[in-house]
This record gives structure tokens, sequence and C-alpha cells, in this order.
């Protein structure tokens, strides 16, 4: 489903006390709110005004609505007047989906000479959302809370931004992930409960042959072959005339994508230790699948292949792009620090500077013929890296600030596609920290997501956040990590 379809539910807390012609008001002007909201460009998901809630019944009513409609990704709720709290409890305590408090006020400013206490009655956020903040707070629910006027470009930025997050957890509850080959042997940061992970996040992460795919790509038909050949032809610049290895790679990604469409999968993870009966490695077959917004994880990597496409989801319509990443090597010059990204091959073009390039090279690892992939420059601009890994009876999402920047060298005999940049203070500090983090190798790299993004999924997933920025002091962050043990032990 794409994130235009996703809804909101716009709820409105009150009570009978004020009278009919109040009611009526804030029920308009809620309306009109839903509306101004669905016209924003900021908004990329439906908001859909639902209730002036004043009875218990009327809440949990809307909430159970909501938990069992497919198309509503979250609540939203207001108080335009003052809505006694206890009549929340009974819906909040049922309550599966997202949630935001917009705290916010219909007018935006003071009417000096017309305010009198009719105004107040009908004004009266200020003390209304702090009753509605103290019931949500004592119910220890997850929450969103968004402060400002709604007319505001920056409060809009930010309640699309959590839109973005809660359909994100839409799509992970439903996730299916599939599987060719285990994990790269001996690996352990790839490795994983699933079943803590289906019980936290949702997915379904489950094991497919690759005999199987074999067998797909066999049914391939030159005629399927050639039609995604001039769709690669159209996306990128051809510098190989080994076409031969090209068309391998268009068979593999159409029987790839043949058995995701087929399970539903959105994601998928394989194995350089696992590829018999495949010539090559897939590298634009898992590259071009990758900017379709299917998720993809190397060496067996399913976290990193679901969170892929999570956060493909979650970026919809956005235009800096995310990829499957990898850091792979340093530039530790005095002063002038980076780390160099990259795969074996499968990086996302979605990333890339200018028109990604076809080309055929050697590859070492795997013992397999040249695979063609897709060899590029990742774009310049500021950029977070995301890695989940499993702490043992949890799990941890960590996310870093970075700023990519153009290559500081041509790198002209490197045949993958790649991506530099740089980390706020410095680069050994931000390394530092990312071990001391526990972070993976593998990352989710995206232009398009922030830290906030990625912090309101993990809190609606329930999951342990932890942000390394430009702040980010090691004493700090090791007091902080070693309290999180134990209070997510407790949990
Ligand atoms: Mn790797």
């Amino acid at each position: 489903m794409s994130l235009k379809n996703y809804e909101f539910w716009f709820v409105v807390g009150s009570q009978f006390l004020y009278g009919d012609e109040v009611l009526e008001t804030v029920a308009k002007r809620a309306e009109e709110m839903a509306s101004e909201l669905n016209n924003s460009e900021k908004i990329p998901c439906k908001v859909v005004y639902k209730v002036t809630a004043k009875t218990q019944k009327e809440i949990s009513d809307v909430i159970a609505d909501a938990n069992r409609d497919e198309k509503c990704a979250g609540i939203i709720t207001w108080c335009h007047t003052f809505s006694p709290s206890k009549m929340w409890i009974n819906g909040f305590v049922s309550l599966q989906k997202p949630y935001c408090h917009l705290a916010t006020q219909y007018n935006a400013e003071i009417p000096n000479e017309e305010i009198d206490m009719d105004f107040m009655n009908l004004n009266q956020a200020a003390h209304g959302d702090r009753e509605h903040g103290f019931i949500t707070a004592r119910l220890r629910m997850p929450r969103k809370i968004i402060a400002g006027y709604w007319k505001d470009e920056n409060v809009r930025e930010r309640l699309g931004g959590w839109m973005r997050a809660a359909v994100g957890a839409a799509v992970s509850r439903s996730l299916k992930v599939m599987r060719f080959g285990d994990n790269m042997r001996e690996v352990a940061v790839t490795e994983g409960d699933k079943v803590e992970v289906q019980a936290k996040l949702g997915w379904q992460v489950n094991t497919w042959p690759v005999g199987e795919l074999v067998a797909e790509m066999n049914a391939v038909t030159d005629s399927e072959i050639d039609s995604l050949m001039a769709e690669y032809a159209q996306q990128y610049d051809f510098a190989t005339d080994d076409t031969e290895t090209v068309r391998y790679q268009a068979r593999e990604e159409i029987a790839i994508k043949k058995m995701l469409d087929k399970e539903g999968c959105k994601a998928f993870s394989n194995t350089f230790q696992d590829l018999v009966g495949m010539k090559q490695l897939p590298g634009i077959a898992s590259q071009h699948l990758m900017s379709k917004g299917y998720g993809y994880g190397g060496e067996g990597d399913w976290k990193v292949a679901a969170m892929t496409a999570i956060m493909k989801e979650m970026s919809e319509g956005l235009s800096g792009g995310t990829t499957f990443m990898e850091d792979y090597t340093y530039h530790l010059a005095p002063q002038n620090e980076y780390s160099l990204g990259a795969h074996m091959l499968e990086v996302c073009p979605s990333v890339a500077a200018d028109k990604p390039r076809i080309e055929v090279h050697p590859l070492g690892i795997g013992n397999r013929e040249d695979p063609a992939r897709l060899v590029f420059e990742g774009r310049e601009g500021k950029a977070i890296v995301v890695s989940l890994v499993d702490m043992g009876g949890r799990l941890r999402m960590i996310c870093q600030d970075i700023e990519c920047v153009k290559p500081i060298m041509d790198m002209p005999n490197l045949p993958v596609a790649r991506v530099m940049w740089k980390v706020e203070p410095s680069l050994s500090e931000g390394i530092e920290a990312w071990i001391t983090a526990a972070g993976a190798h593998h990352t989710v790299l995206s232009y398009d997501l922030t830290a906030e993004h990625m912090r309101d999924f993990a809190r609606i997933m329930g999951i342990e956040f932890v942000h390394l920025n430009k702040d980010t002091k090691i004493e700090k962050l090791e007091q902080e990590l070693f309290i999180s043990d134990l209070v997510w032990k407790l949990r």
C-alpha cells in the first residue's frame, strides 16, 4: 500500500459542559484543520477527522475501529476544549496503533479586544492538552507529542515525519523477509532471535532453497529478459560490451522478484557462500530490486534487509535515496577523516549522484563468474546510517548522523558503487561511539530520513534507540548504555 493511502484518524477531545454551540464549533474547526492538513505538501498521508469525543464509549469505539482498520496507521488527538481524562482510559489501554498528541490551538494569537470568558472557554487547549497529556504519561503509553501552531510549517513537517514512522510500523508489522541461504559462516552481528523479532517488530523471516530460485531462473524467458534489459538501458549507462553477463543478472532479478511477489515478501537476503547453481552473485539484480523498494541484505543479513524495506517505505515520495550500506574502509589523514561505504556489489542506485554505469569485473569472493554491477558515486548531503542489533533479550537500534561528501579522490580502479562521508565532531569520535553502542558494519543509509523518524519508529515498536550525533560524549554514552542495559532487563 502506498504512503498516501494510509489514514490517520483525528480525534478531538471535549465534554458536554460547554453546550451544543461550542461542540459544533469545535467539530467544524476540527474538520477544517483535517482538510487543510490534507492540502499540505508536508503531510504525506490522509488525515481523517473522526469525532469530537465527549464520552468513554465514543472514545473506546473510535479506538476499537482504528485497531481493526487496515488503512488506519495511527491516531492523532487534540483537546480544543477540556476533556476529562478518565473517560479516555478504557480506549487508550486497548489502543494498538501509533499515537500522536498534537498540542495545538485553532487560533494563533490572543485577540486583544475580543477576548472574554466565552473565548477562553472555547479555546482552552493550553489546559485541555495538559489533562490529556497526564493520562497518557500515567498509562506509560508510547506517544509522540508535537506542540505548536497547526499551520506552522515546522509543526506540519514533524507531524508528517511521525506519520512516516507510523507507516513504517504498519509495514514492519506485516513484513515478510525471504532468505536465500543462511547468515555468513561465523558472523555474529548479522544473527538475531527471529522469534523475538517477530513478536516485537512483526517480521516473518523464513528461508527458501537456492535451488528453487535456480529453477525459477531457468524458467525466465528471453522476452522477459529483453524488456528488463530495455529498462536497464533507459536508467543506466552500459559501460560494458558483455551483454550476456548483464542478461544473466536480469534473469536473476526476474526470478528473485517472482519468488518475492509470490510469497508477498518485500525484502530478501542472500549470501556468496550459497550460490549453488548460480553463475554470478546477484549485483545489478539486487541493486535494481532495491531501487524498486525491496529491502536487501548481504551475507544473510535479514535484519538489514528488513530495515531497508521499511525505511524505503517510510521515505516514499522523497528524493534523497535509501540503501543497504556497509562501512568498508577509512581515510584517516589528520584533520581530514572520512569513511568509505560500499559493498561487494549491492548499493541501491537511488543514492547515486549521477547516472550509474553498468560494468563487469571479477569478484574475488564467492568463487563465481564476473558479475555485472552498477557503479556510481553517492550524492552529497546530510544522511543517517541505521543499524539494528540483537543484544540478547532485546533489540537495539543505533542511528548516527553523517554528512556525505563528493569522494575526495576518483578511485578509478574501485569497481563498486561508493559513498564517502564524515561524522561530527570527528570520524574517530564517531567510530568510537558506534563501536561503543555495538553498531554493525551493515547499515541502512538514508538521505531522506532523520534520527527523529527513527526515534519515533523505535518508540512505536518498543525497542531501544541510541542516537549518535555531534553532541555525543563517550563517557555519557557508556553511562546511558549501562543504565539502559538494566532498564531493558526489567521490561
Ligand atoms: Mn557485507
